[in-house]
This record gives structure tokens, C-alpha cells and sequence, in this order.
């Protein structure tokens, strides 16, 4: 469990601001964070990314994330916030063990800030895409 810093930590051998624990979770402050509240939501399981993880580990991760998010909210006054979950180095993952952040967003400049480069659907092959993805979740 020790072989990511996360795993340290919830080892205990790395201090944390802890804000939650259950048996399958733990939640603390983000070390660097991007706002005020910033907070990470980190499974105990230790998988890599958030499709290796379990169904038990994932069903805590579910439960816990929407009383997280209202406290950190309640705390901070912040009405506004984004959860982000990254997978991969490509897709910004620095630490290779499954955690949710919830970071408040007070105004235009704090918090997330997102590129979204978005492009137009083709129909024709969204419905072939999505036959095979509908196909391939219920394998
Ligand atoms: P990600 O890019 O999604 O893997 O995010 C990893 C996050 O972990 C970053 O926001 C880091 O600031 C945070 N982080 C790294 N080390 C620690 C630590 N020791 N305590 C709290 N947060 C940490």
C-alpha cells in the first residue's frame, strides 16, 4: 500500500490534514491547493486508476463524495466547485492512486480552470460508438 506518497499516507507514515476516514476511505487537503477547502478523496484500495478499482471500493468513493463536497462548501462559503478525477499521466495523474478532488470555485480567476475543446457529434458513427461502448459495458 506504501508505494505511492497516497499510500504513505494513509499507512501513516506521512502526516496529512485529514477530513474524513471510513474503512475504505480517506480524505485530507491537497497540499498545493488550487483554492481554500481544496480537498482529495483518496480510495484505500490502492489501484492505479479509477477503472482497476473494486466495486466495494467504488460504491465508498460514491457514497461519501456528496457529504465531502457539503461540507467543504459549508466550511469554506463557496457555492460553486468541481470534482476531478484524472487517469494517466496524459491526462494530468501525478500520483498513480485512485483520488477524487473537490475544489471550490469562489470566482472567475480561483479554483479549476478547464480547456474543453469540444468538437461537433457525427450521428452516424455515435450510434455505432455507442452500440460498441454499451456492448463492451455490459461484457
Ligand atoms: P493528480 O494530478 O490528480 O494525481 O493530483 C495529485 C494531487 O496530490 C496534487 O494536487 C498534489 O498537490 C497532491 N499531493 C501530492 N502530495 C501530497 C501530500 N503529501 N499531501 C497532500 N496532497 C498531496
Amino acid at each position: 500500500m506504501a508505494d505511492t506518497i497516497f499510500g504513505k499516507i494513509i499507512a501513516g507514515q506521512v502526516p496529512c490534514h485529514k477530513v474524513y476516514e471510513d474503512e475504505r476511505i480517506l480524505a485530507f487537503l491537497d497540499i498545493n491547493p488550487l483554492t481554500d477547502g481544496h480537498t482529495l478523496v483518496v480510495s484505500k484500495e490502492p489501484a492505479e486508476t479509477l477503472d482497476r478499482l473494486s466495486d466495494e471500493s467504488a460504491a465508498a468513493l460514491g457514497r461519501v463524495l456528496p457529504r465531502l463536497c457539503r461540507a467543504v462548501m459549508a466550511v469554506t462559503g463557496v457555492t460553486e466547485y468541481n470534482v476531478l478525477e484524472n487517469n494517466g499521466t496524459r491526462a494530468h495523474q501525478a500520483v498513480p492512486h485512485v483520488h477524487f478532488h473537490i475544489i471550490p470555485k469562489p470566482n472567475n480567476s480561483e479554483g479549476l480552470g478547464v480547456v474543453w475543446p469540444a468538437r461537433t457529434l457525427d450521428h452516424k458513427a455515435a450510434a455505432e460508438l455507442a452500440k460498441r461502448i454499451r456492448e463492451a459495458a455490459s461484457a
